[in-house]
């Protein structure tokens, strides 16, 4: 890299929103970021902080943002949204001016990249006289989606009876009114939050993470109405160091327990950190699991309450399956994705764990539960077609049927090859000269040509 050197020392400020889909990608582009020369400065929440002693490397400067328990509080997610960008807006101007006010002659803060959800990053920075970039953890199909709303709205085809759900929806083929995310929270709430965190503001440019090939068409669509720069750098957790990047204890053993199983038998099942099953949907899972007949890695996540996520489960489950499962409260994801013996992902479709899969060739059952999941499994299912996805009540029939559907039986064996394909063309994008590759070597030409 030709202007390493100069860059020592451009700071570059990092604003991650407190969620774990969202801070790891965000620590992912910090540690490229670095690794290309300049310095990084992680701008983070009280809540849900980042652990700085996985990243010696960065420094983290925590913004004070009062949040009340009802904002943290799960299954609120456009309320703690809201809140953060009142409350985060002046303590965060502080501290960089702070931080800017100190800085020796040559040493300078070039610009700050916030995620999509942190807007009031924007505010901050221009009262600084900072250049910003927004920073997309979630697909650019979902995004799109969601920019549609009002659209949708003013022509009449939302809100719309629940016997209709299953239509497709005019221009956004192939999703249907069933995949749209109008379902998070009041309509009025959820296009308030589109159109400040999404629609086109006074960035200089938009980071994705994501793939040109994936998303190509989607990602045209943020090119008007005024054209902006915009880099696709995903998956980034292929390009960056493996540090890690949970705010969660992660339980390493179930790597020992792959080490033992036949290459491609392990389904693996996790849905991430937001969703949660009920315990009648642990107990079909639990019984779908035993009689699916393949070895499996489940991600149970237990409640404060419970100090066993066994507790959770139904009484002679662990005498049934024996060594056959592995339980865990929060695995090594990526780890898990990239081990030989893991050949499916029950899945809740979160865009960071849809690009862990695609990026190791992991078939996926795609079982959304809020949010972007609907339409990221849509997209699994119907776009790449690398996945299948479950529409069923959970009940244990059927989740074994979906599971030797994927894994075993040769009405999966398109699904699995199509998500080899894919695989190898995520492979070509970080490599050499690939599509992402070339795109944040861009960004951080991009970067440091605020210097001059
Ligand atoms: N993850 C993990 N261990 C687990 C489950 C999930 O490390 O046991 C990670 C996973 O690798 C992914 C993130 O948590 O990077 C979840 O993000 P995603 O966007 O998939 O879903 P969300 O949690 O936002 O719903």
């Amino acid at each position: 890299m030709e202007n390493q050197g100069l860059r020592k020392c451009l700071h570059v400020v990092l604003v991650p929103a407190p969620l774990q889909g969202h801070i790891s990608p965000m620590l992912q582009l910090g540690d490229v970021l670095h690794s290309k020369g300049f310095s990084i400065i992680v701008a983070h929440t009280i809540f849900n902080s980042p652990n700085p002693s996985n990243h010696p490397e960065f420094i983290f400067l925590p913004i004070s943002d009062n949040l009340s328990d009802h904002d943290t509080s799960p299954g609120n997610l456009l309320a703690l949204f809201k809140s953060i960008n009142k409350n985060c807006e002046e303590p965060l101007r502080q501290s960089l001016a702070h931080i800017m006010h100190q800085q020796e002659l040559g040493d300078r803060v070039v610009c700050i990249i916030y995620d999509q959800i942190m807007y009031f990053s924007e505010a901050v920075a221009s009262h600084l006289k900072l250049p910003c970039m927004n920073f997309r953890t979630i697909s650019a199909s979902f995004a799109l989606a969601y920019k549609e709303i009002p659209r949708l709205l003013a022509e009449g085809y939302i809100p719309r009876q629940n016997s209709m759900l299953q239509d497709l929806v005019p221009g956004l083929f192939p999703l249907r009114f069933t995949d749209m995310p109008t379902d998070i929270g009041s309509l009025e709430d959820v296009i308030e939050n589109m159109e400040l965190s999404i629609n086109t503001r006074n960035y200089s440019a938009i980071i994705w993470n994501t793939v040109d090939h994936l998303e190509q068409t989607a990602l045209a669509q943020f090119l008007q109405p005024r054209p902006v720069q915009l880099f696709s750098v995903g998956p980034l957790h292929k390009m960056a160091s493996p540090s890690s990047t949970s705010l969660l204890e992660v339980d390493t053993s179930c790597i020992s327990w792959l080490d033992k199983q036949a290459p491609r038998s392990v389904i693996y099942v996790s849905i991430g950190s937001l969703a949660f099953m009920e315990e009648k949907e642990l107990t079909e899972m639990a019984w779908g699991l035993a009689s699916s007949g393949q070895p499996f890695l489940w991600v149970v996540r237990t409640g404060s309450e419970c100090d066993s996520e066994w507790k959770l489960l139904p009484k002679g489950f662990k005498e049934t399956i024996g060594e056959r499962g592995c339980i865990v409260k929060w695995a090594p994801q990526r780890k898990v994705l990239a081990h030989d013996a893991v050949g499916g992902f029950w899945s809740h479709c979160g865009w960071n764990s849809t690009l862990e899969s695609l990026s190791e060739g992991v078939p996926m059952i795609c079982w959304p539960c809020l949010g972007d999941q609907k339409v990221n499994a849509r997209y699994i299912s119907h776009e790449w077609k690398v996945g299948q996805q479950f529409e069923h009540e959970l009940e244990r029939n059927a989740i074994k049927q979906a599971i030797r559907g994927l894994m075993v039986n040769k009405e999966g064996e398109n699904t699995r090859q199509n998500a080899m394909d894919i695989m190898e063309k995520i492979r070509f994008s970080v490599n050499k000269e690939g599509s992402s590759y070339n795109s944040l070597n861009g960004l951080a030409e991009f970067i440091s040509s605020f210097q001059l």
